[in-house]
């Protein structure tokens, strides 16, 4: 088997055998420069393959309709981490990212529900970023859905903000507590982008949102951000996406 087939076979059981796994990629709060959350992002361990990204797999697992168990088990590994964080006093955010199709069942909600009242973490320390999924977020049963789990004080981000679907209306529309603006804006560096971003900012603080900004590669690109008033910045120059232990040795040096 080759190329696709093979992965599209590999694929299944993979959580199973615990080849999926979250690796963290630090946030940092601009006003201290500290690290104030992290973003759990899937790879793929392949026993043969070595680590494959996200872009490779997501697609295949929204395709076979394994996207469920993935989102089940990341967000299962971000419950572990939060709690054990919490039990040795590291005051950690972590974001975990949550696609359309999840969202479109409800028993993702009831799951992230009983997890949540079982592990008794404060649900403010965990934020889950919907991206490309705006259009779904018409279906009032989601909406109401997604207004119940802020309600219980879990974070809302709207990921990859600037791009694709994003539009006025969807800022309205969902119960959001943070936006993410997409990496190509912040990296664009054209007038234009610099418009959109300040009007971004501002729209965002006035809905009371706060912002992260991601994809911060260069030291113009923080400064940008910082000056722009984001909240929060995440990007190859500040920390890359990294193994569990390596976030917590990181943390507690
Ligand atoms: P995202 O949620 O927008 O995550 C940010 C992506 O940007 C990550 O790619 C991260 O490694 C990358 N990134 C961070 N800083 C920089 C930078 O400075 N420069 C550049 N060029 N890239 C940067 P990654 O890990 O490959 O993930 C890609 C996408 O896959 C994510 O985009 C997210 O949409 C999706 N994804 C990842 N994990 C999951 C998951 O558990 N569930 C679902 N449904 N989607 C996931
Ligand atoms: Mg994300
Ligand atoms: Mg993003």
């Amino acid at each position: 088997m080759v190329g696709e087939e093979r992965l599209v076979h590999d694929l299944h059981g993979a959580c199973e055998r615990g080849e999926i796994v979250a690796h963290y990629q630090p946030q940092f709060d601009l006003a201290t420069g500290r690290i104030v959350a992290a973003e759990a992002l899937a790879r793929w361990n392949h026993p043969e393959l070595g680590l494959i990204a996200p872009g490779v797999f997501i697609p295949i697992a929204e395709d076979q309709a394994l996207i469920h168990t993935l989102g089940r088990h990341m967000i299962e590994q971000v419950l572990a981490a939060v709690t054990s964080w919490n039990e040795r006093g590291i005051a950690l955010e972590v974001s975990v990212n949550v696609s359309a199709n999840q969202l479109t069942t409800l028993a993702f909600f009831d799951l992230l529900d009983r997890d949540l009242g079982r592990v008794g973490l404060p649900a403010n320390a965990i934020t889950i970023e919907i991206t490309e999924s705006y259009p779904i977020l018409d279906t009032p049963s989601i909406a109401i859905r997604l207004d119940e789990l802020r309600q219980r004080g879990l974070g809302i981000s709207i990921d990859d903000y600037g791009i694709g679907y994003s539009s006025l209306q969807q800022l309205e529309r969902i119960p959001a507590t943070e936006l993410k603006i997409d990496r190509s804006l912040v990296q664009d560096g054209s007038v234009q982008s610099l418009a959109l971003m300040t009007a971004i900012v501002e729209l965002a603080h006035w809905r009371g949102l706060r912002v992260v900004a991601e994809g911060i590669e260069t030291d113009e690109q923080l400064a940008l951000v910082r000056e722009l008033g984001c909240e929060r910045a995440q990007g190859f120059l500040l920390a890359m996406p990294m193994p569990l232990a390596e976030l917590e040795s990181l943390l507690t040096a």
